[in-house]
């Protein structure tokens, strides 16, 4: 019995743990829970309430980040990471915002935000019935996944048919078990309000990224913008601010340790329901890889920035987002390891068995899972060296020439299909920000880079063994010399592509193959290689259908076994849909006799600036430190501190996606705005605990003083009701 007990505790440490603080709670949830019990004095309907206004009204999705309204004109508060792409791409060398900050003076300067659009929800409904119901006896496991996705993709194009200005998304919660429909109003005119210099914005760097004690005011400003009539438009400058149903106002009350809090937000992906399988892949072969990738392509990129401030600033955003994954899946490699995890994990699973085993009836449902379980994974192994190298190979977040190629010859097989049945990327609703994407990326098109990562791509992909080779690959890298020929093929095909305007980019997109073929276009270098790699992508693709297929149902049963087994509900991983979380602020102890206090201060970001001399990560903003030197303050000094409080950490359960997600005190007063956790809480993707589970936000007052006292930002400070 006891050893019963003490397995449902280590279970409910590394999934469900309602009785810690763990839980990205959907909507569906939130009126189950006694947030009173929590210390939240926010009442269940005052946080979501479907029928009146609540604090959901103020969330925004702002796609991959989370966003708040700070003002009754649609004044957005995110992160500057979230803002940063915006940011990036207006500056130049002769505005250069990134270095000094941007501040719209009226209305009229506020600028187009063309890749962003803000999703605010409206409704949701759990679907799983009718998606499930396209699930046929006998069915093949490819099959399987696609006639679901098919499913799922009508349902999306039904709703926003029938409703104009809506986006619609089916989410999958449980894997293969529930799904549920959001509706949301799609915002698609944001501009670019306010930003701090990246001194500011980004102080600390890389080096302080995913760490604590962090001193980052990772904070900016956007509006949402509609049509005069109120819907959802296009950018115009005819455009008018955005009436929001809820806004929050910046608090400059604060918290203390200690203290409650709460968020809300859109977190993007956990794995805690998958099983050991899935963590020791990820320890052996996804993250190694990613890793040692991303690590060759910043070296490359960061040293392509030294040559000039021009192709600094095209490849900063890349880079950006290079640095923060790599340090990401380094720290989750790390916690991997030292945690023993999927060890761990697999202990579990074979009490699972053994429960299994036990019961007739249970051995019938599940006698097969964990052995069914093994095989897919162990096919996904096999296939996995090669199954990289053509992604990347593919991918535009690797080379945006070869992306963008690939892009336009999947288009030519995807576009005649019914809507419907093609890719994501090529269906009606997506096409435009599918095109917007690839034509973006080009402004940030440096040459050299581009040319080294083909070539290295490339030269990977040649050197697999015999037996995983990739033909197009081979025909181009054959030959006694295989880097002599990739050289002689980039020289030629770099000065004949004309994939590097951004014009012929899009027409061709919109080429039918036919036309591709007969006037030519097929044979441009990148898109003639594009082409070669084609059918084995297309393999690739239908073994991922085939692997989902035989996945879903299999991490089905796995939750509902482990239900039956702990007699206890779960809370799904976080899929990209609204949560709710809350702890407390609190500090930590990541080592033997260290111990981390919970808030940072302005003074801290002199003395990092002191002490790191010469580096640009810490480059202190003149102004800052003068103003600290005078101990101008304002009112926004944290009492017990004497000193404006910059960041600081709590226990709340976050990832990726809860970047911009407003942090609330115990009353709903908005006091920070999450933007990272510590290096130790990286794992908490795959697994939670209390005891280095801690996210951090910057503080309110932080914000509020960046804007009234360094950026001297009244009208917006009036605007968000501050004195
Ligand atoms: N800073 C993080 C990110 O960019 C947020 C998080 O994962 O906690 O993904």
């Amino acid at each position: 019995m006891k050893h019963i007990f003490t397995i449902v505790i280590l279970f409910l440490g590394l999934t469900a743990g309602l009785t810690c603080e763990e839980g990205m709670f959907p909507l569906s949830e939130i009126h189950k829970l006694d947030l009173n019990a929590r210390g939240i004095e926010v009442a269940a309907p005052e946080l979501y309430n479907p029928s009146g206004v609540s604090l959901v009204d103020g969330i925004i999705n702002l796609g991959g980040c989370t966003a708040s309204f700070v003002s009754a004109d649609g004044l957005i508060l995110t992160n500057y990471h979230c803002a940063f792409g915006a940011v990036q791409s207006l500056t130049s060398t002769e505005n250069d915002y990134l270095r000094d900050g941007f501040t719209a003076a009226a209305p009229g300067a506020e600028l187009p935000a063309r890749r962003y659009s803000a999703w605010l929800i409206e409704s949701y409904r759990d679907v799983s019935r009718e998606v499930l119901a396209v699930v046929l006896p006998g069915m093949g496991h490819a099959a399987r996944s696609k006639a679901i996705e098919e499913k799922i993709k009508k349902m999306e194009v039904d709703v926003e048919k029938a409703r104009p200005g809506r986006r619609a998304e089916v989410a999958e919660m449980f894997r293969g078990k529930t799904y549920v429909l959001f509706v949301y109003t799609n915002i698609k005119d944001v501009r670019l309000v306010y930003a701090p210099p990246r001194a500011i914005g980004e102080f600390g760097g890389e080096t302080d990224n995913w760490a604590w004690p962090r001193h980052t005011g990772d904070f900016a400003l956007m509006r949402a913008y509609v049509a005069p009539d109120g819907s959802p438009a296009d950018y115009s400058p005819g455009n008018v601010p955005f009436r929001p149903r809820r806004h929050f106002q910046l608090s400059s009350a604060g918290v203390r340790e200690g203290d409650r809090v709460f968020a809300l937000g859109y977190p993007g992906s956990t794995h805690r329901h998958k099983s050991s399988h899935y963590l020791a892949y990820e320890e052996e072969v996804a993250l190694p890889y990613q890793i040692e990738l991303g690590r060759w392509i910043i070296e490359l990129k960061e040293r392509l920035s030294l040559e000039g401030r021009d192709t600094a600033i095209k490849l900063s955003a890349s880079l950006q987002g290079l640095w923060n994954n790599v340090k990401r899946s380094e720290g989750q490699l790390k916690g991997l390891r030292d945690l023993k995890l999927a060890a761990r994990r697999r202990g579990q699973e074979q009490e699972l068995q053994k429960f299994i085993q036990a019961d007739p009836l249970r051995r019938r449902k599940y006698g097969e899972l964990f052995a069914r379980l093994d095989a897919a994974y162990a096919e996904a192994r096999c296939r996995a060296r090669r199954d990289q190298a053509l992604a990347s190979l593919v991918s535009g977040r690797v080379s945006t020439l070869l992306g963008n190629a690939f892009r336009v010859c999947e288009a030519s097989y995807e576009r005649p299909k019914p809507d419907t049945q093609r890719e994501e990327a090529y269906m009606d609703r997506n096409f435009e920000r599918s095109e917007r994407q690839m034509t973006m990326a080009l402004r940030d098109y440096s040459e050299p880079a581009e040319r080294a990562v083909i070539r290295e791509m490339l030269r990977r992909a040649a050197s697999l063994p015999a037996g995983e080779s990739i033909a197009a690959v081979r025909a181009l890298a054959g030959g006694d010399d295989p880097g002599q020929a990739l050289d002689g093929f980039l020289d030629k095909a770099l000065a004949a592509t004309r994939m590097k305007d951004p014009a012929v980019v899009s027409a061709w997109l919109k080429t039918p193959q036919a036309e591709l073929r007969s006037r030519g276009y097929a044979d441009d270098p990148f898109l003639r290689l594009a082409f070669a790699l084609y059918p084995d992508y297309r393999e690739m693709k239908e073994a991922e259908k085939r692997q989902k297929g035989v996945l879903d149902p299999l991490l089905a049963q796995l939750v509902d076994v482990k239900k039956e087994f702990l007699g206890t509900d779960f809370i799904p991983d976080a899929n990209g849909t609204l949560r709710l979380t809350y702890g407390r602020v609190r500090g930590y102890s990541p080592a033997d006799a260290v111990e981390m206090t919970p808030f940072t201060t302005l003074k801290g970001i002199v003395e990092k600036g002191a002490a790191n001399p010469g580096n640009e990560d810490f480059a202190v903003p003149r102004r800052l430190a003068e103003l600290a030197a005078a101990g101008e303050l304002g009112a926004y000094a944290h009492p017990a501190l004497n000193d404006v409080p910059v960041a600081m950490l709590y226990d709340m359960d976050t990832t990726g996606g809860n970047s911009g997600s407003p942090v609330f005190n115990a009353r709903g007063e908005l006091v920070g705005l999450n933007f990272d956790r510590v290096y130790e809480a990286t794992i908490n993707d795959f697994a939670w605990d209390e005891s280095y589970s801690r996210s951090i936000g910057v503080d309110a007052r932080f914000i509020l003083w960046s804007l009234d006292k360094f950026s001297n930002a009244k009208r917006l400070l009036a605007e968000m009701g501050i004195r």
